[in-house]
């Protein structure tokens, strides 16, 4: 890719081979360190040990003629894992180029050939679910339960996809006398899929199962941050059975990403990540005229009414705000206290403290290391930030040290009470830091979270059905729980992220990822019943008159 098209969006922590000097296991754990050793002997693509992630073209797992390569590292203990290659424009128009032949039998395979496949691939997912783990766990840094759990929600999209017969039924009905018109829903073709590091298995798995069992073809680009588990599911999808060129993946960040979104051949774009990057590559790619969906930042709130069930509200909201240290576009990062709800402030810090950090493979562990040392440096600023605006630090998850790992990135439980004004609550932060305001009453709740730009999720905690029934009538937000703290829908449903959380017009999964998979083609056919030949066979001879 040449690099006039690298906008100056971000600055890349691409590195040389050479430079790379971290890469010693010594840091790690014994467990750790055992999983990473496995993990590099029994799968093709991947590495923890040190070696080069691959590219997976045509079938093959695919070492990358690159000069610039990114290191993936261990965020509990800086050990340099892997590298990523930025995959080169001849690689990447080769990847291009087999999804396109793969396409042309493809799409003609038969749907119940499809649906063996996700059949096969479930079976595998579940077999090899902990090396998926693992593999989270390294190189994500989170707990190994939930990366499981990480892992399963992407399941459930692959189950539901097992339903694809019955998805794809066509229409049919006779619209005049002996016409007929039926529609058949269609692939589009070579279709693209841009991760974020948060899910490195599930979101993946959003795209995988509904692209290829509509029959298209997919090339995936994983986060630079954490491949690994990308490259075991392409495995899988190959023991699978799925035929070469269906699934591709390609490593690499912004020349990437822009290769996906500047060719003529893919025909649309799955892109799940931060706002910038979502607004860039939706703007890109629907200049050659794709079809581009894409997830985008949150600001999740929780409202607490005081009639809620204080033990579950509190408990709930500890979870999701703290759990995979605040990295889920679906973790609530606002607190709303309404009315008497303001005195359980003191029991929620109480609680938040009794959190653990730890590394993600360790007992006891409740929430492991932010992404990054940069992740952890931005966090940190916007706690200040809060400090410097007059928001009071209720507590202070900076400069923990959690024992045996000096060297993570690790960001303890946060709680700020502030205003809806200041920048620690007007933009995403991504990390494990609650933001508490206050209300007095549920209309005041609704006016605060109606007016926050992001639309993922929100939740309220109450025992009133009417009050609930109230909230979910008037709140904008398009994904509501109530009693609920994270409400992301199962499969059979589709993700509802909206406002500033979503641009394009068919969400992902569900119903709508079918839709958003697929075209209509109508036929209309005319065939006259009374031109039908008498099914009595002629036994005279012909005369041909
Ligand atoms: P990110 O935007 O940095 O990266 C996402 C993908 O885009 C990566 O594959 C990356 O290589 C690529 N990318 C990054 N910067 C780019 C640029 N300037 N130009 C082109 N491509 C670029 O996101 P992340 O840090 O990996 O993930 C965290 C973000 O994702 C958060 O904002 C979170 O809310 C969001 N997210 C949203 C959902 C959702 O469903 N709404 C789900 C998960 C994560």
């Amino acid at each position: 890719m040449s690099s006039a098209k690298i906008p100056a969006l971000r600055v890349l922590r691409t590195r040389s081979y050479a430079t790379a000097s971290r890469s010693s296991l010594g840091a790690l754990s014994a467990a750790a360190r055992a999983r990473a050793e496995q993990l590099s002997s029994q799968w093709k693509g991947t590495s923890a040990t040190g070696g080069n992630t691959k590219n997976f073209i045509g079938g093959q797992f695919i070492e990358s003629k690159a000069s610039d390569w990114i290191d993936v590292v261990d965020p509990a203990t800086q050990t340099v894992l892997t590298r990523v290659p930025e995959t080169t424009s001849a690689e990447f128009d080769e990847a291009v180029a087999t999804a396109s032949a793969a396409f042309q039998t493809w799409k003609r395979s038969s749907v119940l050939t499809r649906q063996r496949f996700i059949f096969e691939l479930q079976y595998l997912l579940r077999k090899h679910g902990d090396a998926i783990a693992n593999s989270i766990v390294l190189e994500q840094g989170k707990t190994f339960a939930d990366a499981q759990g990480d892992l399963l929600r992407g399941l459930q999209v692959v189950e539901t996809a097992s339903g694809i017969p019955t998805a794809l039924l066509g229409n049919h009905i006779e619209v005049s006398k002996d016409m007929d018109t039926s529609a058949r829903r269609l692939p589009l073709g070579v279709c693209a899929s841009i991760a974020p590091f948060n899910f490195p298995a599930m979101i993946p798995l959003w795209t995988i199962p509904m692209a290829i069992a509509t029959g298209n073809t997919l090339i995936l680009k994983p986060s630079e941050r954490d491949p690994g588990a990308a490259m075991i599911i392409a495995e899988l999808c190959q023991r699978a059975g799925l035929p070469e060129g269906v699934l591709s993946i390609v490593h690499g960040t912004v020349p990437t990403v822009n290769a996906i979104c500047d060719s003529s051949i893919i025909k649309a774009i799955s892109f799940v990540g931060g706002d910038r990057a979502g607004k860039h590559i939706y703007e890109r790619g629907r200049k050659t005229g794709k079809r581009v969906q894409a997830n985008l930042g949150a600001k999740n709130h929780a409202v607490l009414m005081p009639d809620a069930n204080r033990n579950h509200a509190l408990n709930s909201l500890l979870g999701a705000a703290f759990g995979a240290a605040g990295q889920r576009c679906m973790a609530i990062s606002v607190a709303v206290l309404v009315g008497n709800a303001q005195s359980w402030l003191p029991e929620l810090v109480e609680r938040a403290k009794k959190l653990h950090l730890n590394q993600g493979f360790e007992k006891g562990a409740d929430l492991g290391p932010v992404i990054s040392q940069a992740a952890k440096k931005r966090i940190e600023g916007l706690i200040a930030s809060a400090e410097e605006q007059g928001g009071k630090i209720i507590l202070d998850g900076r400069g923990i040290e959690v024992p045996g790992y000096p060297d993570g990135n690790w960001v303890g439980p946060t709680v700020i009470q502030a205003t809806t004004d200041m920048r620690c609550y007007r933009e995403e932060i991504f990390g494990p830091v609650l933001i508490v305001v206050t209300a007095d009453t549920l209309d005041d709740a609704l006016a605060i979270v109606n007016a926050n730009p992001y639309g993922n999720g929100t939740a309220i905690f109450t025992q009133s059905g009417a009050t609930a029934r109230k909230f979910e009538n008037e709140v904008e937000v398009g994904q509501i729980g109530i009693n609920v703290p994270i409400p992301v829908p199962l499969p059979m449903f589709s993700w509802s992220g909206n406002k500033a959380s979503f641009l394009g017009d068919i969400p992902f999964y569900g119903r709508n990822g079918i839709d958003f998979y697929t075209q209509n083609k109508t036929t209309t056919s005319l065939w006259k019943a009374e031109d039908a030949i008498g099914n009595k066979a002629s036994v005279d001879m012909p005369t041909h008159h």
